[in-house]
């Protein structure tokens, strides 16, 4: 497909933010940091299990890495904290009618509604996500959309950025590493407070979904799955990431988002309620995730806890 076809660009309703819309030929778009080793591809971002919900090049760079501006356009939105997956981003929609997002920065040198030129720095690099500066290791992601916004689109509907830049003289990218898969399956047995947060273990000494350190990084997808007796109205569950100084001391919890379990409509044949809880994640520095869970009714037991995960270690 041409790039840079304007479908839909007028649907964006915003005249402010399409100035001029023209096709912008493929092979044009400048990377963000030249000429640097993509850690994740669009299609290894695709390839995941579950598949990202926001598919996108990984460019693997330090932290404070000047990113520049693939094309003229306007800064449409700007996300400066570092709470849930993208951290802190910008958006640009360049001229041509296509949107692209800079996420998991350090900072933003841009005012949102400024204009900005091809190759202009308009940030630079971090690892922000998660609610910290660190809940990923080192690099900027970024997504593409063809002729409107994520919201228009579908945030899982971006292309392929790597086919629409100016590919230089560089040589092709190395591929995602195979994902390793592990399963854990743990009778737990337990009831579970009303209101409160609590634990869920993997195993009988067993609680840390993920971890990584110092010199292990863990890039993954983890599915959490539990079955429950006696809800009555649901329960929530939620992982939280917690950072660790040299010494392995707490220095930083960060919930991720929850998820809420209603209870479903079960029989006095099959009292059981089935929860679920994904999330991708990348971690990098002494960090490890857990997950808890919260009864919204009394008289809750959660039977068995299963986890699966796809993941690999650099
Ligand atoms: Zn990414």
């Amino acid at each position: 497909m041409a790039a840079g076809t304007a479908i839909g660009a007028s649907a964006v309703g915003l005249e402010l933010f399409s100035p001029g819309l023209s096709a912008t030929a493929a092979g044009t778009y400048l990377r963000p940091c030249g000429d640097v080793r993509i850690s994740s591809s669009w299609q290894g971002h695709k390839n995941r299990n579950p598949p990202s919900s926001e598919p996108g090049t990984d460019y693997a760079v330090i932290t404070g890495t000047q990113i520049r501006a693939a094309a003229n356009g306007v800064v449409v939105d700007r996300k400066d904290s570092t709470t849930t997956a993208t951290g802190r981003y910008l958006a640009l929609r360049a001229d041509d009618g296509n949107y692209i997002r800079y996420l998991h920065l350090q900072s933003s040198t841009v005012p949102l509604g400024a204009r900005v030129t091809r190759g202009q720095v308009i940030a630079y690099s971090g690892a922000s996500g998660f609610g910290t500066d660190t809940g990923y290791g080192p690099h900027v992601h970024v997504s593409l959309w063809i002729g409107g916004t994520p919201l228009q689109q579908g945030f899982t509907n971006s292309v392929d950025f790597e086919s629409y830049v100016d590919p230089g003289p560089y040589p092709p990218p190395p591929e995602d590493p195979v994902p390793l898969h592990k399963s854990t399956k743990y009778t737990w047995n337990a009831a579970i407070p009303e209101g409160a947060w609590a634990k869920i273990p993997l195993g009988a000494d067993s609680n840390w979904l993920a971890e990584s350190s110092a010199t292990i990084k863990e890039t993954g997808d983890l599915t959490i799955y539990l079955t429950a007796t006696g809800v009555t109205r649901g329960f929530q569950i939620r992982v939280l990431a917690q950072s660790l100084n040299t010494t392995g001391a707490v220095v930083n919890t960060s919930p991720q988002p929850v998820v809420e379990v209603p209870a479903s409509a079960s029989t006095a044949a099959n009292p059981l309620t089935y929860g679920e809880y994904a999330l991708p994640y990348f971690l990098s520095g002494p960090l490890r995730l857990y997950a808890q869970i919260r009864a919204l009714n009394p008289g809750i037991r959660v039977q068995q806890v299963v986890v699966k995960k796809n993941y690999w270690q650099s």
